[in-house]
């Protein structure tokens, strides 16, 4: 049989497409799902030598050769040496929790990271006695300052959700390395086409794939990306027993949304870029947050980590005299609106718009929605692919009715 290994060297594009484990003896061109959850042994002497080493493929909680396919072509977009999927993105932290933190040690996080990700460590692990310090996301000060000797983690999300405020991954790596902390990076908006932490210094990559990666709205799935040694010696062995292992269908959904990831990517911020110029020249609305824009804080941060691109998530902001007066502009706005979907996903081929007051951030007390910077009059749109005109002409049937 001719070599059909992949050569070195090919370039992210190609490695989005290629990069997955072998064909079957069929030779199908697209990569096989492999829906089983048990793989039939040659002999009980392999069988064996298998169970006590996890190689090859014994029972799907272990490994399955689709979640493999991802697996593979997540770290090879990564630039990574290994990745390993878990069932949701919140699983994937979970996965990370349990493998690198026990009772004592400490974390430092950003303030301003995805709620669920908060709650995760705030409420559930603090249970378990793992503290964590909250810092600004974008003064590198703070997270010098609250490194303590039993740092073990500094985890960054950037840029986040709603404001797009974006943190500089690579003096968080510095402070990491100083304190012989690793540092982990959720790379969900930005995607491997926009930023590769690990390029920047970070250890781990966390997604969740059921944003961009899949792109469709389809299904969820999450991952960590890292060393070999991190995920063979620190992860796999908290999935395998613990369980919040990927589903081998999710797996082949995300693995074929992946082969058109940079195309899409590329688009939807092209689109987002679009739309938020467009936003900041209408009189009805107070501020753009898009880090794409210049008038965004941390934009040549921005451009200079991210491709020169925003991303696809934006959000502006209705003012009002009271909180209430916001919030009945920014509803109105919002069920207005004919073509966009009313949800709370992200990284959808539809544009999703959301109120982020009363649903991502609606847990939130008013005074850490204050902190967070987030208002009721707080409208977020995760820009899609649609035609751009035809989401601003959507938005404007809701702004058209407020007063400038
Ligand atoms: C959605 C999301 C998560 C959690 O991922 P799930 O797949 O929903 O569990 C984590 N971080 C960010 C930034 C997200 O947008």
């Amino acid at each position: 049989m001719k070599d059909r290994s992949l050569p070195e060297g090919l370039r992210p594009e190609t490695l989005a497409v290629r990069t997955a484990i072998e064909r079957s003896q069929y030779g199908e061109n697209s990569e096989a799902l492999y829906l089983s959850t048990g793989f039939v042994q040659p002999d009980a002497e392999t069988s064996a030598q298998r169970f006590s080493s996890g190689d090859g493929y014994t029972y799907a909680r272990t490994s399955n050769p689709t979640v493999t396919s991802f697996e593979q072509r997540l770290a090879a977009m990564e630039g990574t040496e290994a990745a390993i999927g878990a069932a949701s993105g919140m699983g994937a932290i979970l996965m990370m929790i349990m493998a690198l933190l026990k009772a004592g040690d400490h974390v430092v996080l950003s303030r301003s990271m995805f709620g669920s990700t908060l709650n995760l460590f705030a409420k559930e692990f603090g249970k378990f006695g793992v503290e964590t310090t909250f810092v600004s996301q974008t003064d590198v000060d703070e997270w010098r300052a609250a490194v303590r000797p039993s740092t073990k983690l500094l985890f960054a999300e950037t840029p986040t959700n709603p404001l797009t405020e974006v943190c500089d991954i690579a003096a968080l790596a510095e402070i990491a390395h100083g304190a012989g902390a690793l540092l982990a990076v959720d790379n969900c908006f930005a995607t491997p086409i926009l930023q590769r932490p690990t390029e920047l210094g970070a250890d781990i990559v966390m997604h969740s794939g059921t944003k961009y990666l899949d792109g469709q709205g389809r299904v969820m799935a999450g991952a960590l990306c890292g060393s070999h040694q991190l995920v063979t010696e620190k992860f796999a062995p908290v999935v395998r027993t613990a369980g919040m292992v990927l589903s081998p269908f999710n797996a082949w959904v995300v693995l074929k949304g992946m082969e058109t990831l940079a195309v899409r990517v590329k688009a939807h911020c092209e689109n987002a870029l679009a739309v938020a110029r467009w936003l900041e020249a209408q009189a009805q609305v107070a501020r753009v947050y898009y880090c794409g824009l210049p008038s965004h804080p941390q934009h040549e941060l921005a451009m200079r980590q991210q491709s020169g691109l925003g991303g696809g998530v934006l959000s502006f902001v209705l003012a009002g005299d009271t909180p209430e007066a916001a919030r009945a502009k920014a509803f109105h706005v919002i069920d207005s609106c004919r073509v966009l979907s009313i949800a709370t996903n992200l990284g959808d081929t539809k544009t999703i718009i959301s109120h982020p007051a009363t649903t991502s951030h609606g847990r939130l007390t008013e005074a850490q929605r204050q902190a967070a910077g987030i208002t009721q009059g707080t409208i977020r749109v995760a820009v899609g692919l649609e035609h751009p005109e035809d989401i601003q002409d959507d938005l404007m049937r809701g702004l058209s009715g407020l007063a400038a």
